[in-house]
């Protein structure tokens, strides 16, 4: 990554911690944790969605724009940021504006239910931090992705129940573990995990189901 890259992504931070003062969109509130627990970990993921197909990238459930604009910067790939809450893609709508990255990165205002029927079969490589469990975010994510396509999960801790319960869905969803990968960011204590799936199959079931099901209604 050039300089310029990292001074977009660190003004991003900066913007973003500026506009939280109003509109809440992270527990974070100073630069010194956000480089860490925001921008640090956004950027763990960049050998993973390097290593996607080409083309179009999502991040579900994005927030205050994280992993989505770091990697959005980092990749230079066209980014949709999507979130449901209006106040937070309206400050991204901002921080894109000021950034000057309108040309390749955009957001979407709306339910990631309502994201694979805009957008259906659409994208290349998926996001996800701090959104849901792993079998509701496969659900989530099969709609939008197409053949081939990946969903990158950004993930603190993981039990054992829950990643077992993904994989009892694989079939089902159409969507397989192809990697994982444990570390800790740079402070030496802070654990992270990123499991990646790949769109196999066309799932076995009619998705997306009813707006509110995958959250509420988890198969
Ligand atoms: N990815 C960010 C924010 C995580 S909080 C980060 O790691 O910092 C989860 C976000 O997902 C919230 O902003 C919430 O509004 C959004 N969200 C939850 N369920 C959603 C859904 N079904 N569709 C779209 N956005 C959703």
């Amino acid at each position: 990554m050039n300089e310029t890259q990292q001074r977009l992504i660190e003004r991003h931070l900066d913007l973003i911690i500026e506009a939280n003062k109003i509109t809440n969109l992270t527990r974070i509130d100073s630069v010194e944790d956000g480089m860490l627990l925001h921008v640090e970990d956004s950027l763990s993921g960049l050998q993973e969605i390097q290593a996607a197909p080409e083309g179009l990238y999502g991040d579900l459930g994005t927030g205050g724009g994280f992993p989505g604009i770091p990697l959005a910067i980092a990749t230079g790939r066209q980014t949709i940021l999507a979130d449901s809450v209006g106040k937070k893609t309206k400050v991204l709508d901002g921080v894109i504006e000021d950034l000057g990255l309108s040309d390749h990165v955009s957001t979407y205002h709306g339910r990631i239910e309502d994201l694979a029927v805009d957008h259906r079969f659409a994208f290349s490589v998926l996001t996800a931090r701090a959104l849901s469990q792993l079998s509701i975010l496969m659900e989530l994510a099969s709609p939008c992705l197409k053949m081939g396509g990946q969903l990158i999960c950004y993930k603190a801790n993981v039990s054992e129940e829950e990643l077992e319960h993904a994989r009892e869905l694989e079939k089902k969803l159409g969507m397989k573990i192809v990697s994982d990968r444990s570390f800790t960011l740079s402070d030496g204590q802070t654990n992270r995990r990123i499991i990646v799936f790949e769109k196999f199959a066309k799932p076995k079931l009619s998705l997306p189901r009813k707006v509110g099901f995958a959250q509420k209604k988890p198969l």
